[in-house]
């Protein structure tokens, strides 16, 4: 068939159309071939799979621009799609702010109540103790910096569970006890209540790492807790906003705060945080009447210092009252403080002495047995209440309902 007559310029446009044909084919299995064997960048919201039982959405946040502003806690992070808060277990995820730890716990026990430290909550006692991943500070002498600096990912494996304690025998007052215990990644919060009425725990303490960030969990399990009878304690280094606190404080018998200083620049330096707003924690505490125990890891060279020991007692004294029981602990070498050997006994006695000077009456030393510190006295009659070794409980003289048997003084805290 005799091919049709085209001019020059129709041939060109022809010849341009059937290159630009084979070009766009080109182009696009370019691009499927580029898809298949690049990934696009990663984010964090890749590693979050939707259905991730850990992932809630998380309370106190608002939309903020280009992203969500977490309002637990001072520092008020702003998140854009698919970053996290400096705690690591906050995040935006898709212009909302979850937690990533809910219902994960990374370490339970049953501790003696002591070990907290708490002295004035139910003396002797089991205490039913866990903890989620991450922390808003930096403590660089943190004692549980593998779990209090983790991301929730490095975290995520099975934890073992006490679900029930038994007792085997009993001969001279001493029991013998078995404790039935499961590994598990999940932990919802009725069975935390469960596992701790079973294990024979008469309260549960949200501790280790830093309840704060594990709000919503810490929330609704003591909420069930309280429901069920049980005493709740929180252990926190109390860097949280007043709103949220107010609402956890009714749910809770004592928080555990630990005043990691008196000093501005020591807080910024070593803790990562601002001492000012751990003040404004502890008055708020005060002003919802919710029992409070202070405790201070005294560390040599960095916050020995006799006169910022005096004025930490001096403000305890003056903003929480004089019954509000002080600890000061010994510090061992942690995480990146190596080079700092322990508090020398003879400094804590010190601190001891200069608290009580200040008008406290509830000053104890803490891991350090066998120091007279350890014990409760009346405060009247100066006669051992409570007598303690370690975590152990020799001798307790206190009423069920609180007071000295000798002159009926009345010793602030929950006896029986
Ligand atoms: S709780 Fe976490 S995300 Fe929220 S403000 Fe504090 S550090 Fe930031």
């Amino acid at each position: 068939m005799e091919e049709p007559f085209i001019t020059r310029r129709q041939l060109f446009g022809k010849t341009m159309a059937a290159a630009a044909g084979v070009a766009a084919a080109g182009t696009a299995a370019w691009a499927a071939r580029l898809a298949s064997t690049h990934r696009p960048p990663r984010t964090f919201s890749d590693l979050i799979p939707a259905d991730n039982p850990h992932v809630r959405e998380a309370a106190f946040w608002k939309t903020a621009c280009h992203g969500v502003q977490c309002e637990l806690c001072p520092f008020g992070c702003f998140l854009p799609e698919g970053s996290r808060g400096i705690c690591k277990v906050r995040m935006n995820s898709a212009g909302r702010l979850v937690t990533m730890v809910y219902g994960h716990p990374v370490s339970v026990h049953l501790d003696p109540i002591e070990k907290k430290p708490v002295f004035h909550l139910l003396p002797g006692s089991l205490i039913y103790s866990l903890a989620a991943a991450g922390c808003n500070l930096r403590c660089s002498f943190c004692q549980n910096w593998e779990i209090s600096q983790a991301h929730p990912e490095e975290a995520s494996g099975k934890t073992m569970v006490p679900r029930e304690l038994r007792i085997l025998a009993v001969s001279g007052g001493r029991a013998q006890a078995q404790v039935l215990a499961d590994e598990t990644a999940t932990l919802a919060p009725e069975e935390v209540v469960k596992a701790a009425l079973a294990t024979r725990c008469r309260s549960i303490a949200y501790t280790y790492s830093e309840p704060a960030v594990f709000y919503e969990y810490v929330r609704d399990i003591a909420a069930l807790a309280k429901k069920a009878g049980l005493r709740n304690v929180m252990v926190t280094a109390g860097y949280i906003n007043p709103k949220p606190l107010a609402e956890l404080a009714p749910l809770f018998d004592v928080v555990k705060v630990d005043l990691k200083g008196f000093d501005e620049g020591f807080y910024r330096r070593m803790v990562g945080g601002e001492l000012r707003f751990v003040l404004r924690t502890l008055s708020e505490l005060r002003r919802h009447k919710v029992l409070t125990e202070v405790v201070n890891l005294v560390v040599p060279t960095l916050n020995d210092d006799p006169a910022q020991l005096k004025a930490l007692a001096a403000w305890v004294r003056a903003n929480l009252g004089p019954d509000t029981p002080l600890f000061f602990s010994r510090f061992q070498p942690q995480y990146k403080v190596q080079n700092i050997p322990p508090t020398p006994v003879a400094t804590l006695t010190l601190a001891r002495d200069l608290a009580m000077r200040e008008g406290l009456r509830y000053v104890y030393v803490g891991n350090a047995p066998g120091h007279p510190g350890e014990h409760t006295y009346c405060p009247k009659c100066r006669q051992v209440m409570v007598r303690r070794q370690g975590y152990l409980v020799l001798e307790n003289r206190i009423s069920a309902s609180g007071r000295c048997p000798n002159d009926g003084t009345r010793i602030p805290g929950i006896w029986g």
